[in-house]
């Protein structure tokens, strides 16, 4: 019960790693709030929670509109009285291809769910965390956000380097009143993100990583829960690489 006691918020919860991440944090102990615009498959996790046992509420929310998360930050403490832990997970890849492919609205959909939605995320729920002198955020980066290996991502990979360097920037800002800010950078993630792909180049992408797989959505659910639990409390300012070795 590494999370007694404790409220976390999850946006992207209704899926693949955010479906593994609420489920973990809710058998440590935590109170989850499932943050989605997935209304069904949201509802349907906090439903398996409560039947492990666990606790969970699902508050239909889109990331890239600030009433929104505003909401989801005020629904969260007038149901739990508090929150200890924002995982600003949810993110999309948008359409991939060539830049000069790229329509304004893909660039725009891409940016305001990965990077807008972390902003707006941090944005209402740094006051509430100044005011109990103590909080958690955790943002969902990526590999890419780091290397451009992979051709044909670029306002992807770009909007995952903004999630670092915001997390970065928020870490210092953020360490006087006892909040850390730390962010995850996965390699290829076994979910429907990356299931869309053909087996075949699935395949050749497994092969490229050291420890010759993807990683389970378990797998980040795991790092997820160590930089959010208290064992981590001297850690803020990080971008966790999690490629089984590919950048060794
Ligand atoms: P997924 O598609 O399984 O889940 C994404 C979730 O985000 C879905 O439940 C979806 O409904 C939700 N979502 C999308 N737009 C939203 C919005 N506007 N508001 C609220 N919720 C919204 O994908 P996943 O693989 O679990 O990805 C989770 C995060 O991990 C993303 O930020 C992704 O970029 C990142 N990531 C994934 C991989 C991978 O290979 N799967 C690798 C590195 C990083």
């Amino acid at each position: 019960m590494r999370l007694a006691g404790k409220t976390a918020v999850v946006t992207g919860g209704a899926s693949g790693i955010g479906r593994a991440t609420s489920e973990l944090f809710a058998q440590e102990g935590a109170k989850v709030v499932i943050a989605d615009v997935n209304t069904k498959g949201g509802s349907e996790i906090v439903e398996s929670i409560k039947e492990a046992g666990g606790e969970a509420v699902f508050v239909r929310t889109d990331v890239t509109v600030p009433k929104d998360a505003q909401k989801m930050v005020r629904m969260t403490v007038e149901k739990y009285g508090h929150i200890d832990i924002l995982f600003n997970n949810a993110g999309i890849t948008g359409e991939p291809g060539p830049l000069a492919d790229l329509t304004e609205e893909n660039y725009h959909h891409i940016m305001d769910v990965n990077l807008g939605g972390v902003v707006w995320g941090c944005k209402f729920v740094i006051p509430h965390l100044k005011e109990q002198g103590k909080g958690v955020v955790l943002n969902m980066a990526s590999l890419g956000g780091i290397t451009g290996k992979r051709a044909h991502d670029a306002i992807y990979n770009a909007s995952k380097a903004g999630v670092i360097l915001l997390t970065k920037t928020l870490s210092r800002e953020l360490a006087p009143d006892n909040i850390r800010v730390n962010c995850l950078c996965p390699i290829a993630v076994d979910t429907p993100m990356v299931q869309r792909w053909p087996a075949a180049a699935r395949q050749a992408s497994a092969k490229r990583i050291p420890l010759g797989r993807f990683c389970r959505p378990i797998d980040i659910a795991y790092s997820a829960l160590f930089l959010v639990s208290d064992e981590a409390s001297m850690i803020t300012g990080i971008a966790l690489v999690i490629d089984g070795g590919f950048t060794a």
